[in-house]
């Protein structure tokens, strides 16, 4: 016997009410706000890090954030002198437009790598660094980048590097902890010599329901090499397996 179609029960069906966010979610710089389903948080264009709910918080939050934000971009142009112009100039964009359309991806792959599961005062110790190779000429923009390598590294490689980015990091870390979460994992994404530190706020494990997942650098290298960007982390409950 053979039927036209599979039988409905091989379909996945989304659950009807809508879960809680579980995940190293957004959050807006100035009002604190937390980005829901179908909001469009806006990116800051000068260092491509911090998140506005609305265009309103990010005029107000500007006279507090442009230290860091003209630190982070003459960092850039610092590093594009030094490589007196052999510096592709679109690696840089692109690598921005990659940590922004993977930032589940790469929350995700930073909550496991340091198994905040099971330890999560990893997040105050180590850093998850991710090495890409550049391929520019890919037509695809979604597939610039492929993964050379996953680092464990310690913390304050990033932190006591670069005072600046250090401050900022406590800043949002202390902001997610009176929230009740755990604070911020630190993904630093390296491609030749450029470089971008992403913090991500988490939740506090025990509303974090994500699988623990060994094999999370293959997960990363997948989507990463096959340009999707549609990543959503599996729980699994006891209502069942849960998307996002
Ligand atoms: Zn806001
Ligand atoms: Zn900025």
């Amino acid at each position: 016997m053979s039927y036209a179609q599979p039988a409905a029960a091989n379909y996945y069906s989304p659950p009807s009410r809508p879960q809680p966010k579980q995940r190293g979610h957004r959050v807006c710089d100035q009002c604190n706000a937390v980005e829901q389903p179908g909001s469009r948080y806006r990116l800051c264009g000068g260092c491509m890090v911090t998140q506005y709910c609305s265009q309103d918080c990010q005029k107000k939050h500007w006279p507090s954030h442009k230290a860091i934000c003209q630190h982070t971009s003459s960092q850039i142009s610092a590093t594009k002198q030094q490589a007196m112009g052999s510096l592709d100039d679109n690696l840089v964009k692109n690598l921005r437009k990659f940590t922004s359309s993977h930032s589940s991806l790469l929350g995700w792959a930073g909550f496991q790598a340091l198994q905040l599961k099971r330890m999560p005062s990893n997040i105050r110790s180590n850093a998850l660094l991710i090495e890409l190779s550049h391929r520019p000429s890919s037509s695809d923009p979604h597939r610039r980048f492929s993964v050379k390598g996953t680092h464990i590294v310690p913390r304050t490689y990033v932190t006591d590097n670069d005072p600046l980015v250090g401050d900022d990091i406590r800043r949002r870390e202390d902001r997610c902890r009176r929230g009740g979460g755990l604070g911020c994992i630190v993904v630093l994404i390296q491609c030749g010599e450029i470089s971008q530190v992403m913090p991500i706020e988490v939740d506090s494990p025990n509303r974090i329901s994500w699988d623990s997942r060994n094999d999370w650098a293959e997960v990363l290298r997948h989507f990463v090499e096959s340009g999707r960007t549609d990543f959503s982390p599996i729980s699994t409950t006891a209502r069942g397996i849960v998307y996002g």
